[in-house]
């Protein structure tokens, strides 16, 4: 076993200030988040911070200047022989508000509050919004969303130490933030700002939900607002137009001498109502006619003529 003094480079007349001083130039230069994937610097790491927790605390210290490296049996001894079976590795969990570690690291790694806050399990609430499309909000939809959630540590089940010192994974906090994958159910008929809440991990996700503008329909409550072009033809001697819909298609019967502006109302054809998705809002469509574009010689002789009978009508 290396002596701790060496694993910190410090002498063993070192003064609390010099250890922490060496203790945060070696954590910073072998963390696991510096140096991704290298299982060397991820053990150089804990036996750094095992280092540490034994010399900057004057007590552990004391015993392990003067039993060395069985320091930890002295310690079981002393307490009353309920230690760990020899050869195991021990397991106790590290009070980092001993050592101030989890303020240290938290200081280092800009990572908020280390101690106090990772036992405190209380349920946040963060917001996520989440953009859908109308033809989504219409039919509902599942969508696949990755957040990173709050986890329990792998590396130390929790607990925030690991072979009896800090947890290299979580810092001594317990959780880590890792990618998840939520399947968000929304429900048809979904009004914009409406929010989905779910579970993930000790936190509560709000998706809040936007529904974004459509290109031919705009949404007012549950009704669905469109326009329809008619040619002058079919608004002045009546008949059938196509309207799309955002289930396909409808057919609207255009009385005779439709006017240009004029707004019918296809009852049941807007959008599913959020509480009752059987019910649903009206569509309304607006008429724009339109004119012929470019009449040739024999049309305008015909609208001339046109025009004369209404003359001579009057
Ligand atoms: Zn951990």
């Amino acid at each position: 076993m290396v002596d701790y003094y060496d694993i910190l480079g410090v002498p063993h007349s070192a003064t609390v200030k010099e250890i922490r001083a060496a203790y945060r130039r070696l954590a910073r230069k072998h963390h696991p988040d510096v140096n991704p994937g290298d299982k060397g610097a991820e053990e150089r790491f804990k036996k750094v911070n095992e280092a540490y927790e034994v010399l900057s605390d004057p007590e552990k210290r004391k015993r392990y200047d003067q039993f060395g490296e069985s320091w930890r049996v002295a310690d079981q001894f002393a307490a009353g022989g309920r230690g760990e079976p020899f050869g195991r590795p021990p397991d106790q969990v590290v009070d980092l508000s001993d050592t101030g570690l989890g303020d240290l690291l938290g200081e280092m790694f800009g990572r908020p509050g280390g101690h106090a806050t990772s036992r405190t399990r209380r349920v946040r609430l963060r917001e996520q919004l989440l953009e859908v499309s109308l033809q989504e909000a219409y039919k509902g939809a599942v969508r696949s969303v990755e957040v990173g959630a709050l986890e329990t540590c792998g590396t130390c089940q929790g607990t925030g130490s690991s072979y009896g010192t800090i947890c290299p994974s979580c810092l001594g906090q317990g959780s880590a933030l890792r990618p998840h994958r939520i399947e968000v159910r929304i429900p048809p008929g979904v009004a914009d700002g409406s929010r989905l809440t779910y579970p993930v991990g000790p936190e509560r996700l709000v998706f809040v939900v936007r529904v974004l503008p459509h290109l031919r329909f705009r949404l007012q409550g549950d009704d669905l607002h469109t326009t329809v072009t008619v040619d002058l033809y079919t608004a002045v001697l009546g008949g059938e137009v196509e309207v799309p819909t955002l289930n396909g298609k409808l057919f609207l019967k255009v009385p005779a001498g439709t006017q240009n502006g004029r707004v019918f109302r296809l009852s049941g054809q807007g959008m599913p109502a959020q509480q009752r998705p059987s019910q649903r809002g009206d569509m309304l469509v607006a008429v724009e006619v339109r004119l012929p574009a470019s009449l040739t010689e024999q049309e305008r002789e015909l609208f001339r003529k046109l025009q004369a009978m209404r003359q001579g009508a009057r």
